[in-house]
């Protein structure tokens, strides 16, 4: 028996929501920019579920979810036109926010298609402009379905296309050309991956996870200027006010550089490879009260190993701090984390708890005693060298081959070196250091 069909129940939605209609004609706004990004990662989150789990939901637009702007929630309503990969009928979708394969009528709505969409709806989120309204965009007089046909189905050209200029910015796009050159590279690339790429080629188009590791990078790139309290992305290089900033430091983890400023927060996503957790605060970047330096409080719960200041491994609890030092390495239990470095392969010496970094200058302390430090040869500044700074004649191996360094002579430090240190015996290796640097203009 088929029951006639009067509509479905659904939940009021609570005063808190707002609309995305409202926001994009400026009739509201998030309360910080950390919001306006925890919002495109809930909504990315969202379809991310929906697509792992089979489904796509075919309208997105900009009325068919709700935000509240003071914590980035989201509610996405009008779920009666989900489909499942067997039923293609149905709802078609909006305007400017459906792919131009279902504009032209060559496909079907499919999870490549919401993609499409997803990418639009953060597009007008962080730009408030439509992606493909440009020069090509107001030539029209009117915009009615031929029109549509033309920009967003038979002929979208991206706004920042890459190449092809005939739809750049115009007078009337200012907001668009504002907001495109606040955002660093790893946001654009995606923009230009669906809108470019993947106009011709579905596939192409950014997936959830994609979206969901760049804005996780964007959030982390949101700093607060310590000058005048004002958020801003560290690729414009100084605040609103013009306050520069100084040198920062990035730490890898994963797939991420995350520069170490004053309050930085490191999240779960970070620290235990947990992708989708961007909401638990695992450590937070905090700053000593007498000279300024940073340090990383463990605000989770396990316990980390890392490489301290004096280069001796070291546990962390939680509530405890790590001084931030140029060689830091952290084992976070499920995720480990090391300071980024121009350098891609590096000396270190481990001695019982101690890893040293063997750089020119360099001095080797065990327990408080210096026992020799790192010089460049004198004849050839290119190679270093560990001078005796004890006593004692010290035993190595280099090749296979015994070999004695005296009291205040050297020894070329080379890859795998074993050295009896007489107390103690040390072992030098060549080992590579992950990450680069890339955060910045680009
Ligand atoms: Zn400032």
């Amino acid at each position: 028996m088929t029951l006639p069909k009067f509509g479905y129940v659904m939940d009021l939605l609570p005063s808190r929501f707002s609309s995305f209609v409202d926001y994009l004609n400026g009739k509201i706004n998030f309360t910080n920019c950390d919001t306006m990004i925890l919002a495109a990662l809930n909504l990315v989150n969202a379809f991310r579920d929906l697509h792992r789990k089979g489904y796509f939901y075919k309208d997105l637009n900009d009325g068919n979810f709700f935000i509240d702007m003071k914590n980035g929630d989201i509610k996405i309503i009008d779920n009666d036109n989900i489909g499942t990969l067997e039923d293609k009928n149905g709802v078609i979708g909006k305007s400017g926010y459906i792919a131009p394969e279902i504009v032209t009528g060559s496909a079907a709505p499919s999870t490549k298609t919401d993609r499409h969409s997803i990418a639009v709806v953060l597009f007008k989120l962080f730009m408030k402009h439509d992606p493909f309204m440009g020069k090509f965009y107001h030539k029209f007089d009117i915009i009615g379905p031929k029109e549509e046909l033309e920009i967003y189905g038979k002929n979208p050209i991206f706004i920042f296309h890459p190449s092809d200029i005939r739809n750049y910015p115009t007078s009337l796009d200012k907001n668009a050309e504002k907001f495109w050159k606040l955002y660093p590279k790893c946001l654009k690339d995606r923009f230009i991956k669906t809108f470019v790429d993947g106009i011709k080629n579905p596939c192409a188009r950014t997936s959830g996870g994609d979206w969901q590791t760049a804005l996780i990078d964007l959030r982390a790139n949101l700093a607060i200027c310590e000058k005048c309290g004002e958020e801003f992305l560290l690729s414009q290089g100084e605040c609103d006010k013009q306050h520069k900033i100084g040198k920062i430091d990035l730490l890898h983890i994963g797939c991420y550089n995350i520069p170490l400023f004053f309050k930085q927060k490191l999240f779960a996503c970070h620290t235990a490879q947990n992708k989708d957790d961007y909401k638990s605060i695992t450590a937070e970047i905090v700053k000593h009260k007498k000279n300024g330096t940073l340090a990383i409080q463990n605000l989770g719960d396990n316990e980390w190993s890392y490489l301290s200041h004096k280069f001796r491994n070291s546990v962390c609890k939680k509530g405890g701090i790590v001084k931030i030092h140029s060689k830091l390495e952290i084992d976070f239990g499920r995720q480990k984390g090391n300071m980024c470095s121009q350098h891609k392969k590096q000396y270190f010496l481990r001695i019982d708890s101690y890893k040293f970094p063997l750089d020119k200058g360099m001095h080797i302390e065990i327990d408080n005693n210096e026992i020799g430090q790192v010089q460049a040869k004198k004849d050839n500044p290119e190679i270093i060298a560990l001078k005796n700074l004890t006593n004692k004649t010290w035993i190595y191996i280099e090749n296979g081959i015994e070999k004695k360094c005296e009291p205040q002579k050297i020894f070329q430090i080379k890859d795998r070196i074993s050295v009896n240190f007489c107390n103690s015996t040390g072992y030098i290796k060549l080992e590579s250091i992950k990450g680069e640097q890339n955060h910045g203009n680009a």
